[in-house]
């Protein structure tokens, strides 16, 4: 029998190791595949004995369970990125080489070629199935580990989230519902003027990010996000110069932008993709919203207290700092926008906005139907397809397998819109307390860094989800 101390001091290391080989892998770094085997071993065992003692409270036990699972689950993971880049379309190249499911990220936002987009959005999607042997061991060798346990991964989910499957599914066909409309006139608006052609399935959240997002992209162009984004936090009160950040440009390093928490709070490292003006700004306050989640960590807390955080708390953060690049006031006074541009800005910032909320609510419920169902693989490609009809239009239904959030994670996605309407609450609130420019203002730093201070412990019942404020910020475009 081990005791609590010695299996959080255990368990503890044993992420940091994990994740520091991880953070190898994501930023496209030589890694130690072995290593990263024989420490999930390692972690298995811990994991087993914590659960068969029955370790206490509650959260702790479900940490280790889940650490269970995800080390049942390295494997099939590590399986799958190397199939990302197996997956390629020899018609269309980038750096002299065929684009391939690693690459496809950074191909959509440097080019304009919109018949070279259409072939490798139809050629990935018709060679995701691919996928499914991995996705499917991920998915089982998970369920396995909780049915042991009688547990099980969507009720796992719910009781961390503190949220009832009915509310949460209404929730976001509710958004989803009202989000639809002035969605499709906007996509159609902007597809027009950028394209000179209908909305369409290619035109996915990589168009809406970077092409109808481009007039705010190119003026941040020469601006330094690091510069602003350690301003601004400095400012409130964080001292971020401990986060460590990786910008350098190498062939295996992920699409997207991550960050690892190594040990938190003590071992904060953001790997940034710098491949255009906008997307760097956003990565970056994204990412830092994490690091001062994680920094504000009270390192004498328990190991669980720190790191079994509910996803759409950990996504609370990070929203609400890269919140304030759709922030009016912020984009001008700090980033020196220019006021003749600011409305059509916003427009675009919102149009993007509906389309993460229609993209995220078809995603979202395929997901929990998966789980709550039990449905196979080529159920929930048609329930995808359906939902999106149902929400935006028809999106072929093996799309899904190429969104990396969907296939690593049992369930994310729902997250994000919790975490969506919660920060505007919370923005709200900012706003009430300390004024509109809230961010010049230390005591709103002072009341972020003690919610964030709370993680596994956030006052979640405090914040109601409402899809209304949301709604409302992201429905009103000048031009409908
Ligand atoms: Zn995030």
């Amino acid at each position: 029998m081990l005791s609590v101390d010695e299996i959080e001091k255990q368990a503890e290391d044993l992420y940091a190791t994990v994740m520091d080989q991880l953070y190898k892998q994501y930023a496209g770094l030589p890694f130690d595949e072995t290593l990263l085997f024989q420490t999930a071993i390692k972690g298995k065992e811990l994991a087993e004995t914590a659960l068969e003692q029955s370790i206490k409270p509650r959260p702790f036990y479900l940490l280790m369970l889940e650490n269970l699972a995800n080390a049942m689950g390295l494997p099939f993971i590590l399986q799958l990125s190397k199939e990302y880049e197996k997956i390629s379309t020899p018609e269309v190249q980038i750096d002299g080489k065929p684009v391939n499911l690693l690459t496809w990220g950074k191909f959509r936002i440097q080019t304009t070629d919109w018949s070279a987009l259409k072939v490798a959005f139809d050629s990935f999607v018709e060679q995701a199935p691919k996928l499914i042997p991995y996705v499917k061991q991920r998915f089982t060798a998970h369920q396995e580990i909780c049915d042991r346990y009688n547990e099980n991964p969507l009720d796992i989910y719910l009781e961390k989230e503190q949220i009832q499957y009915s509310t949460l599914t209404r929730l976001i066909t509710q958004l989803a519902e009202r989000a639809r409309k002035p969605f499709l006139q906007a996509a159609e608006y902007y597809c027009q003027k950028i394209k000179g052609e209908p909305f369409s399935p290619q035109d996915d959240h990589a168009f809406f990010h970077y092409n109808v997002n481009q007039p705010l992209s190119n003026h941040l162009r020469g601006l330094d996000p690091l510069v602003h984004v350690k301003k601004t936090l400095k400012t409130l009160g964080f001292n971020v110069e401990g986060i460590k950040i990786d910008s350098e440009d190498r062939p295996l390093k992920r699409p997207h932008a991550v960050i690892v928490e190594v040990r938190i709070p003590e071992d904060i490292r953001v790997i940034n993709n710098p491949y255009n003006p906008l997307g760097a700004f956003i990565s970056i306050f994204h990412e830092f919203g994490h690091g001062i989640h994680a920094l504000c960590a009270n390192p004498k807390d328990p190991f669980w207290k720190r790191h079994a955080v509910p996803l759409s708390v950990s996504e609370t953060f990070s929203f609400l700092i890269d919140g304030l690049l759709e922030n009016r006031l912020f984009l001008t006074k700090e980033l020196g926008l220019p006021s003749k541009v600011i409305n059509d800005c916003l427009d675009r910032s919102k149009a993007s906005g509906l389309f993460f909320t229609v993209f995220l609510a078809a995603n979202s419920l395929m997901k929990l139907s998966f789980w709550k169902d039990s449905l196979s693989f080529e159920q929930a490609s048609s329930r995808w397809e359906n939902l999106t009809r149902r929400f935006y239009i028809e999106i072929p239904g093996n799309y899904w397998l190429l969104y990396p959030i969907n296939v690593e994670h049992i369930l994310y996605n729902p997250s994000y819109l919790m975490a969506s309407m919660r920060t505007t609450q919370i923005q709200h609130n900012l706003i009430e307390e300390f004024g509109e420019a809230w961010w010049e203002e230390p005591r709103a730093g002072k009341y972020i860094a003690e919610l964030a201070a709370t993680r596994a412990d956030f006052p979640i019942s405090k914040f109601p989800l409402d899809p209304e404020p949301f709604l409302k910020q992201i429905t009103q475009l000048s031009f409908i």
